[in-house]
């Protein structure tokens, strides 16, 4: 199905080799982070890869307790386990296998990240991806947002060899359900086999998250479990030559050319705007979490 497209083409594969524990839910290898490739991924600034990791009954509540954002996106995708959120601005909610969360910190929001109550109690395999999607500095101030999208509100298109799930963007006529500030493409792939082709927005950052299975792009190395391919912006389309039963996330974004500056929780665009956050923080600005729903939290 090769059509007249140009392909993009490959500029380079990441793989981390780091493994960290984000509190005590999150067992966390970072797929790219905008600290050594920000121009490069612009406007994506992070992944982080929680998992997979078996976890045992509990009813403990694992996860990461309240902390701030300000001036992003957190987008989560859950593909095994349970994830429960809450914030500041009143949003929150619980994610399972399919579904996605995208937290708009913007001005600023405290958080708190756990696993399913249910799924805890059970326990089995977790798994998911958590993306920041940067801000344009015009919207870094804006009001915070949540938008909880689940499974179903997700379009699913089958063609030859793949599934695409569109959470963002535009596929095959149909529009993922996310709402975005900025150009952004976000599709959850099952690539069975080659050839296939996605046409992508020539000049905006292009990048293929593998997660399972392997995949091969036109004209590169094979990209396995765990690596990012990161491919140049020219180019109107990302041509795959072989897949072999691969889950893959595949991101396309606008750069928005600003400059980064990023400290912890906070992706500003200048060193006083990071201390004006870190100063709305700790001042209480950003709110608190302390009016618990009933029944919502362990004595
Ligand atoms: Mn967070």
């Amino acid at each position: 199905m090769a059509s007249d497209r140009k392909p993009k083409k490959l500029r380079c594969i990441q793989r981390s080799a780091d493994r960290h524990w984000v509190g005590d839910g999150f067992p966390v290898s970072t797929l790219f982070a905008y600290s050594n490739l920000g121009s490069v991924l612009d406007p994506f600034l992070l992944l982080d890869h929680a998992g997979p990791h078996q976890f045992p009954p509990t009813d403990a509540r694992l996860g990461v307790g309240e902390h701030p954002h300000r001036g992003f996106e957190t987008v989560t995708i859950v593909y095994s386990g349970e994830v429960e959120h809450r914030d500041s601005s009143g949003g929150g909610g619980k994610i399972g296998p399919g579904d996605v969360q995208w937290m708009t910190a913007a001005g600023g929001v405290v958080h708190e990240e756990f696993h399913g109550r249910d799924f805890a109690r059970s326990g089995g395999q977790f798994e998911m991806l958590q993306l920041w999607v940067n801000l344009p500095a015009k919207d870094k101030m804006a009001p915070p947002r949540y938008q909880g999208i689940l499974d179903a509100a997700i379009p699913a298109v089958n063609i030859t060899g793949a599934t695409v799930r569109v959470i963002a963007g535009i596929f095959a006529g149909k529009t993922g359900p996310a709402r975005t500030f900025s150009p952004i493409i976000v599709w959850d792939l099952r690539l069975f086999a080659g050839p296939l082709e996605f046409p992508l927005p020539d000049g905006h950052t292009t990048a293929l998250v593998v997660l399972h299975g392997a995949v091969r792009a036109e004209g590169c190395e094979t990209i396995r479990e765990g690596e990012v391919a990161l491919f140049d912006r020219a180019g109107s389309c990302l041509r795959i030559e072989e897949a072999e039963d691969a889950t893959a996330l595949l991101l396309c974004g606008e750069p928005l050319a600003e400059p980064i500056v990023g400290h912890g929780p906070f992706v500003m665009n200048t060193e006083d705007e990071i201390r004006q956050a870190v100063h709305d923080y700790q001042s209480g600005r950003m709110g608190h979490l302390n009016s618990q729903p009933e029944g919502d939290r362990d004595v």
